[in-house]
Formats: structure tokens, C-alpha cells, sequence
């Protein structure tokens, strides 16, 4: 059973689209990533809504 998916968020810092990979056996979760197009911290969080993966990028503090 593949739990990977895919899904496409908006970097805070340069406005591209990026794309993230998810762990769906832990659907709760917030990791810090560098954007690989201009190289700064992201920190995204996931969370389960209305039976949807949601994930929302932010700049780091
Ligand atoms: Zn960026």
C-alpha cells in the first residue's frame, strides 16, 4: 500500500509552485524545507480536512 502522494503548494517567500511529497500514515505533521528554487526555510504543516490532505506553507520565524 503506497502512502506517498503528491500535491502542489505555493512558495511564501518567490511565489512558485512547489511540489511536496506526503506521507499520508502521518497526516498531522509540520517540517521545515528549503525552497529549491530560492533557497529559503519554508515550514509547511498538513492536516486532514473534510477527509482531504491540506498543506499550507509559511515563512519561518
Ligand atoms: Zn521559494
Amino acid at each position: 500500500m503506497i502512502l506517498k502522494v503528491t500535491t502542489k503548494v505555493r512558495c511564501p517567500h518567490c511565489g512558485k509552485s512547489l511540489i511536496v511529497n506526503l506521507d499520508l500514515s502521518q497526516p498531522e505533521d509540520t517540517w521545515i524545507e528549503d525552497c529549491p528554487i530560492c533557497k529559503q526555510s519554508i515550514h509547511y504543516s498538513s492536516a486532514m480536512a473534510n477527509g482531504k490532505l491540506e498543506v499550507t506553507a509559511q515563512q519561518t520565524k
